[in-house]
């Protein structure tokens, strides 16, 4: 009787590191994801096209934040903003 109810305890113990196990996995996983979830995708103002943010050209204007595919398509944007404020 004393070794059935060690049997039991010792899979109560092999269950719980199991599933703790299981647990970092997972969260190991999901660290694992996050760098291509947080790969958003934005609007360049000047062509309308999307592109990750990570490789976008940004430039802040006015307190707000641009993003562009290129060089060019800035400079065209910047260059389209001037008259509007003399
Ligand atoms: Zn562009």
């Amino acid at each position: 009787m004393v070794r059935f109810t060690l049997f039991i305890l010792l899979l109560l113990v092999l269950a719980a590191s199991l599933s703790r196990l299981v647990k970092e996995i997972f969260i190991q996983r999901r660290k694992l994801n996050r760098p291509t979830e947080a790969e958003e995708l934005v609007q360049d103002p000047c062509c309308q096209t999307y592109i990750p943010a990570g490789t976008a050209v940004r430039k802040r204007v006015a307190g707000r934040n641009y993003y562009f595919c290129s060089k060019d398509c800035m400079r065209k944007f910047l260059d389209e903003k001037k008259p509007q404020n003399p």
